[in-house]
């Protein structure tokens, strides 16, 4: 690891001024970017811990919306968000106890693993994600592996999440990273059903509008029977083949929506 200075500011305001210096870099659970740094990936030359504001941690429900707290961890997330159960689920399947006591959900949105498990909720949710500067849509938020919508300096404070009617998400865990190999997030709303798949596609997470399409008509796993995902942009590696994945979408998102019920 090359040697960086380390700031903890206290107030979100703070934490902008600090990132605004050249190479500087925010730090969330360090799930990710410590292992990144011990890599020698990465040398910002400040990291900016986002730990000790408290106005970014915590989870409420108001008015039919979660609102999660950018630097709220996923084990908060876990034992906190019942006003959203399949929410609360999804983070207490992330990783393990340790990565759970430290990750965030901002830095997980930050990251936009193409494997990761909330960018599916927050896209089947129709999240809107709150920074230091504005309010972005999830459907304008992720732009492809590794890539969202965040400018330089800008940082995750919240991310507001309305309440659906119904929801679950299901993973199917690849084993050796306790990352998602698939995962499908399908939540139904009184306007219709969104349906968000992680782990599988090239484009990192997508809608899967034909299948949101059939299920708005008829909420049943049996509405997808004629469906299929075409397996051309989906990853193929030594875990699992492109018709592999594009085979588990279907099984999964069925498997969701019989579980939401
Ligand atoms: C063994 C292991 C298993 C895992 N399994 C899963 C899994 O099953 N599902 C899953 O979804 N994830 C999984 N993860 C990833 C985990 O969820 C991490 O917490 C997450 O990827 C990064 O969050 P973090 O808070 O640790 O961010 P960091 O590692 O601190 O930061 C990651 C990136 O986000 C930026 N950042 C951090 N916070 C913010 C913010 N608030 N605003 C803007 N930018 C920010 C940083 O600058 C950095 O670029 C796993 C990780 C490990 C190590």
């Amino acid at each position: 690891m090359y040697n960086f200075e380390f700031v903890k500011p206290a107030s979100v305001a703070d934490a902008v001024a600090a990132l605004g210096e050249e190479d500087a870099q925010a730090l969330g659970g360090g799930q990710t970017l410590i292992p990144t740094l011990k890599q020698r990936l990465a040398a910002p030359s400040k990291l900016v811990s986002l730990s000790g504001i408290a106005e970014m941690k915590g989870v409420s429900a108001a008015d039919g919306v979660l609102s999660v707290g950018g630097a709220t961890t996923h084990g908060t997330v876990a034992a906190e968000a019942g006003a959203y159960p399949a929410l609360a689920d999804l983070a207490s399947h992330i990783g393990d106890p340790a990565v759970r006591n430290r990750g965030t959900i901002g830095g997980s949105l930050a990251n936009n693993d193409p494997s990761a498990c909330y960018p599916s909720a927050a896209l089947a949710s129709g999240a809107t994600i709150v920074t230091n500067a504005r309010e972005i849509a999830a459907d304008d938020y992720f732009q492809g592996m590794f890539t969202t919508a965040l400018e330089e300096g800008e940082i995750i404070t919240a991310v507001k999440f309305p309440i659906p009617e119904a929801a679950n998400y299901q993973k199917f865990l690849q084993p050796a990273s306790r990352f998602a190999l698939v995962g499908v997030f399908v939540a139904k709303y009184a306007d219709g059903v969104r349906v968000a798949v992680t782990g599988a596609s090239e484009d990192g997470v997508f809608r899967w509008s034909e299948a949101e399409a059939a299920l708005s008509k008829e909420f049943r796993g049996d509405a997808l029977m004629d469906l299929k995902v075409d397996p051309a942009n989906m990853i193929g590696d030594l875990h699992g083949t492109k018709e592999y994945r594009a085979h588990l979408v279907g099984v999964l998102t069925k498997r969701a929506v019989v579980a939401a019920g």
